[in-house]
């Protein structure tokens, strides 16, 4: 890693191969803009909000007019995400490691035993197994015990219902927050409807903006991993597991989310989101050079990591070898 006022090269000595990358100073990286859109995403305890102080004694639980601005919190974004790098590393063939400690309480006693048989392997056995304290990739981008942070940095989504208070460059999104309150009816004929019980619940509404994630050490691979991981989640997006919170968390969401073309300028990502302009010949253009160059280049630099000399990522399950091979390189 580079410090001061030098911006960060690219760190390619461990890969074999030379890889096509873009200039790390015409580019966002190393951050990475996602783009990010939900209709409605009900996140359990994965929401904070303003609304017990900045509403204060203006805050009535039923009127749509009340402002209330928050935070989607970063543990159930990272979990998301990392179910998506886990499962295209499985999908190449390799096994990721397992995201909880192996002598956490789980509340079925096979749980983890039978993780392992399925595409994990024990939290940190990766490092023990290699001549190096690297791990696998999902070890280094998610980080490991205690004193080993992950090299991806992941920031909370912040929410504002006024699009003008909104800031994409910083990872900011316009959300609308409401707290649902929900008799659960008896459906029994006998009861005639009673209520049961009374349930509130948080969601969050038309969620759309961005979440900021950023590299601490600029590996072409983690970018790959990160790209193809994107491209599983939205394209499996409907499915329970890959909801945003569906596998792991309580309630879920149905993400739309791409990569922000990362050779955009910081203008060039806020008119991606100006409903007013659209893209520009400029953007185009680049769009064709990150599908057509960069992208590939990023993912080579992934297989390179995970395979070995001769070997080949697979095609994801949901895009089988040769069904559309442009879909591929989408954003
Ligand atoms: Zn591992």
């Amino acid at each position: 890693m580079t410090g001061g006022s030098e911006s960060p090269s690219f760190s390619v000595g461990h890969l074999d191969g030379e890889f096509e990358l873009p200039p790390v100073d015409e580019s966002t990286l190393p951050d990475l803009y996602l783009d990010f859109e939900v209709d409605l995403l009900a996140p359990g305890d994965g929401v904070v909000t303003d609304r017990h102080h900045a509403s204060a004694d203006r805050y009535e639980a039923d009127d749509a007019m009340n402002q209330i601005r928050g935070q989607i919190s970063p543990f159930t974004l990272s979990g998301w995400l990392r179910h998506g790098c886990e499962r295209v590393l499985q999908i190449a063939g390799m096994t990721a490691c397992h995201p909880g400690e192996p002598n956490a309480d789980y509340m079925r006693a096979d749980v983890y035993d039978r993780d392992l048989s399925q595409g994990y392997h024990e939290k940190g056995a990766c490092v023990e197994a290699g001549d190096t304290d690297a791990g696998c990739v999902v070890y280094e981008l998610f980080g490991g015990f205690g004193d080993k942070p992950g090299e991806l940095l992941r920031r909370p989504i912040r929410f504002s219902p006024v699009r003008s208070q909104v800031d994409v460059l910083r990872g900011e999104a316009e959300a609308h927050f409401r707290q649902l309150h929900t008799q659960v009816r008896s459906r029994n004929d006998e009861d005639g409807g009673q209520p049961l019980r009374h349930a509130t619940r948080d969601v969050v509404g038309n969620v759309e903006g961005t979440w900021l994630l950023s590299l601490r050490s600029l590996n072409p691979e983690f970018v790959g991993l990160l790209l193809e991981a994107v491209s599983l989640l939205n394209s499996k997006s409907d499915t329970f597991e890959f909801q945003l919170g569906g596998a792991r968390n309580f309630g879920a969401g149905i993400a739309d989310v791409g990569v922000v073309n990362p050779l955009y300028t910081e203008r060039e990502i806020r008119r991606v989101y100006n409903r007013a302009q659209n893209a520009t010949t400029a953007m185009q253009e680049k769009d064709d050079e990150w599908r057509e160059t960069y992208r590939e280049e990023f993912t080579r630099a992934l297989q390179e990591r995970v395979s070995g000399a001769d070997g080949k990522l697979d095609a994801p399950i949901d895009r089988p070898e040769g069904a559309d091979e442009g879909e591929r390189g989408d954003l």
